[in-house]
């Protein structure tokens, strides 16, 4: 089975919508949290979510954005979007986010927004915080979002960690090592200085992770921004993927 993984969605339709039209012969999808936040269509891409019936987990961005978590954690711009993204949700489309587990488990992998230790909010950033969510893992592949950059930390099979950065095209094979925590980079605002949208295929029979990157309409998500008046610096970074 092939699985199409999009994490940090973001509100970004465009961004969305190029992904999936580069994911073929996919199975089913896994969202690793914040369909919402800092881009101008949460309902659209909440509504494309439920109808792909994506496995999906709470990131910190939906949660705001349904009152569960603070919002005064956030920078100001975020802070801004988050309640934009309030005026604008559907009724229905903000219980579909209150639904939303902070970690669900698969066969042969679990998933996080953040980390195993705090699901919500802990970025992992390298060896040390790779390390304390693969001594939580109850399986082999981690997938977590909320880093809007596409890297890997693993642990191999003598027990040594190790991890880096995954570019277009990189295959992870999961059988080499212990344990193997993956952030395929985010769909709707990347950050690894490469703006295109980022996302990953999961192949559950031969355990592998491959890192794919798309161009999208930049300037039409930048417009419809604008429009909604949401922060300048929001709409900025999308152009250079910070
Ligand atoms: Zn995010």
């Amino acid at each position: 089975m092939k699985l199409g993984i999009l994490a940090d969605i973001h509100s970004n339709l465009e961004a969305l919508r190029c992904v999936l039209g580069a994911l073929k012969d996919i199975d089913g999808y896994l969202c690793p949290g914040d369909i919402v936040g800092y881009g101008p269509n949460p309902n659209e891409c909440i509504e494309i979510v439920r109808e792909l019936r994506c496995g999906a987990v709470a990131g910190n961005h939906d949660l705001a954005c349904i009152g569960i978590l603070d919002p005064r954690r956030f920078t100001e711009d975020a802070r801004e979007a988050v309640s934009w993204t309030i005026n604008m949700l559907t009724e229905d489309n903000r219980k579909f986010l209150e639904t939303l587990p902070l970690r669900l488990e698969g066969d042969g992998f679990e998933m996080v927004h953040g980390s195993l230790r705090n699901p919500a909010e802990e970025y992992i950033i390298g060896l040390k915080d790779g390390a304390a969510t693969i001594e939580l893992m109850k399986k082999e592949i981690c997938f977590v979002g909320h880093l809007h950059t596409s890297l890997v930390i693993v642990k191999d099979k003598a027990g040594k960690y190790d991890g880096w950065q995954l570019n277009d095209g990189d295959m992870v094979d999961t059988t080499k090592f212990d344990k193997v925590v993956i952030n395929v980079g985010g769909v709707g605002q990347p950050r690894d200085m490469d703006p295109r949208a980022s996302f990953g295929i999961y192949d559950t029979e031969k355990h592998t992770v491959e890192i794919r990157k798309v161009e999208y309409n930049i300037i039409a998500v930048q417009e419809k921004m604008r429009k909604a008046n949401l922060p300048d610096f929001l709409i900025e970074r999308l152009k250079y993927g910070r």
